[in-house]
């Protein structure tokens, strides 16, 4: 688990967009206003199943059973809830129905009770990170179900907006990662389409077109140049031949960070922490850092419990070295992206500044460094 030190659970403080649970003594109060709207019981709890770190299948019947009863209007639901046939919609088993028919009947639900109780609380301890949290208004690393997430496009939006965001970049993976179902750039053009009617739906919110593009083993980037020239956020990662002679490794990341499509440096080190641990790539990391100052590439500070990259020694390197960062939940479900209050708080302990990292600007502010390489500080 290395560095890695999960808070004993505290109380929950509802986070902006959550306003519909009463935190009132809970029980049935039939004629009532539900004390929560059914899809939002079995929307938290699959949030919270997630920032959690359960696996997808754990989570996708809450999902699921949101979306099918989403689709139901409240007299249908009702109805179905008093003549017992909720259980037979297909998507609804026993746990998903008696969290609906809880919620209907006016009681929070017990299931979603005790999650709260033993999931709710803050993920780290104290203050630690939480300065540098309330600062960032984005987050520039997520995945969709158009790659290997577990959620839609506007689902993941939806979570970073209620999360307090004003703006986060989609990064689905590019065509080499096939174990990801890596984007195509014909599937990536209609992803792009998509995104911009997400951001109809939810404007003010921005969401912001970009990819995690794998960095092959020359360095070059698995995309057309034509098409990472159109997206808002390049990030560009390893994902293959990890354990190169640090040589060519060193030559293969300079090469990516030099590249002017490339705005972010994604988990330098690819190291895995916990799970089946994977060492750190080799390359020499002051001359990457040098190049990331130089060619407006931030270095991004990967906030996956599994990962946390890079490790506390490289993060200082490049803060010395004269870096931008990026903070990234590398989310692949909704409640995954509230870990990036982890990557913070490794920030603030290695004593990395709010106006270092590219996360805390506004999209207007991001899209001119993108575009010029200016930062709103300098
Ligand atoms: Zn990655
Ligand atoms: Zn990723």
């Amino acid at each position: 688990m290395g560095d890695w030190h999960p808070a004993p659970a505290a109380r929950w403080q509802p986070p902006t967009g959550w306003g519909t649970v009463r935190n009132d003594a809970a029980g049935p109060r039939p004629g009532k206003e539900p004390y929560v709207e059914p899809v939002e019981a079995l929307e938290r709890i699959a949030f919270l199943l997630e920032r959690q770190g359960a696996v997808t299948y754990r989570v996708q019947a809450f999902r699921t059973a949101a979306t099918v009863i989403g689709a139901l209007s409240a007299d249908e639901l009702r109805t179905r809830a008093r003549s017992g046939s909720l259980a037979r919609l297909k998507g609804l088993g026993p746990k998903t129905t008696r969290v609906i028919e809880e919620a209907l009947a006016g009681a929070r639900p017990e299931y979603l009770t005790h999650l709260e109780e033993e999931a709710g609380g803050p993920l780290v301890e104290g203050a630690q990170g939480q300065r540098l949290r309330q600062a960032l208004r984005g987050d520039c690393h997520l995945h969709s179900d158009w790659s290997d997430g577990g959620s839609p496009v506007e689902t993941m939006a939806r979570a970073a907006r209620d999360l307090g965001h004003s703006w986060c970049v989609l990064t689905d993976h590019s065509p080499r990662l096939t174990v990801a179902r890596g984007l195509t750039a014909e599937r990536l053009r209609q992803q792009l389409s998509l995104v911009a009617e997400v951001n109809e739906r939810l404007a003010p919110f921005r969401l912001l077109t970009g990819i995690e593009c794998d960095i092959l083993d020359d360095g070059s980037l698995d995309q057309e140049p034509e098409l990472l020239e159109q997206l808002d956020v390049v990030v560009a990662s390893v994902h293959s031949k990890l354990r190169m002679d640090k040589g060519p490794m060193t030559r293969r990341l300079l090469a990516a960070v030099r590249n002017p499509l490339v705005d972010v440096l994604g988990h330098c080190t690819g190291r895995q922490i916990t799970g089946r641990p994977r060492p750190e790539s080799q390359f020499d990391a002051e001359a990457v850092f040098a190049a990331c100052a130089e060619h407006h590439t931030a270095v991004e500070i990967n906030c996956r419990p599994d990962r946390f990259d890079p490790p506390r020694r490289l993060l200082r390197l490049a803060l010395e070295t004269g870096t931008l960062f990026s903070i990234d939940s590398d989310a692949h479900a909704p409640g995954q992206l509230d870990w990036q209050i982890y990557g913070c708080a490794r920030a603030e302990e290695c004593g990395v500044p709010p106006e270092r990292v590219i996360n805390t600007w506004t999209e207007r502010q991001l899209a001119t460094w993108t575009r010029t390489g200016r930062t709103p500080h300098r």
